[in-house]
């Protein structure tokens, strides 16, 4: 199963990518995640791509387009994946469908996780990631007894650098811009699907994996 969760930075992508990936037995390629584990390495990578992270911005699609020829050609995906923040761009899908094709690979589906800006806003200011397992809350649906705890893991709860709220303004902002026209390119290639991410995690669940092949 390859897939791709497109939509607006807090529409719960990663978090819906997570739960399927767990489902199907296949992997969660997020290059958020990833360009954030090279940022905390201290790699090459990470010390280029924080300071465009922090500032909402995007990461250069051609940086973007050899990390994910990288995962997509390695043995993990070689089952399928689900990908959450890829593409970002035109180019970058442009560049996905070349690389698929070159692999004799292709898509199953693209799902649009449609929510309205206020609602993305309201809730990237109320989102922590724990910094251990990763696993994301929200203050206005998720009782946490300790509010800077995880209570998986015990690890500590952060406010991402870029879901500070002038941060989140530029990367909607971004997103209009340069991630929203990914929509219309897949709407021509015909894979394009939309659900409302409105709703429990379990309704917005149960309508994704309506779409899915072997759902
Ligand atoms: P995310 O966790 O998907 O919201 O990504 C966090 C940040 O990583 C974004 O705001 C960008 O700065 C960067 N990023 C992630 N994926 C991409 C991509 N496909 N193209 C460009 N920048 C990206």
């Amino acid at each position: 199963m390859r897939v791709i969760l497109f939509g607006p930075p807090g529409v719960g992508k990663g978090t819906q990518a997570k739960l399927l990936s767990a489902t199907y037995g296949i992997p969660h390629i997020s290059t958020g995640d990833m360009l954030r584990e090279a940022v905390a390495d201290e790699s090459e990578l990470g010390k280029k791509a924080q300071a465009v992270m922090d500032a909402g911005r995007l990461v250069s699609d051609d940086i973007m387009i050899g990390i994910i020829e990288n995962v997509l050609k390695s043995e993990r995906c070689r089952l399928g994946f689900i990908l959450d923040g890829f593409p970002r761009t035109v180019p970058q899908a442009d560049a996905l469908t070349l690389l698929l094709r070159k692999l004799g690979l292709r898509l199953d589906v693209v799902v649009s996780m449609e929510a309205s800006e206020q609602e993305v806003i309201g809730r990237l200011s109320k989102r922590l990631s724990c910094s251990q397992c990763g696993k994301i809350y929200n203050l206005n649906t998720d009782r946490l007894d300790t509010p800077s705890a995880c209570p998986t893991c015990g690890g500590e709860l952060i406010q991402r650098e870029d879901d500070k709220p002038e941060t989140v303004l530029r990367r909607l902002r971004v997103y209009a811009r340069s991630t929203a026209p990914v929509k219309e390119y897949y709407e021509k290639a015909g894979l394009m699907k939309t659900i409302n991410a409105v709703g429990s995690i379990d309704e917005v669940t149960a309508s994704l994996r309506a779409l899915l092949p072997h759902a």
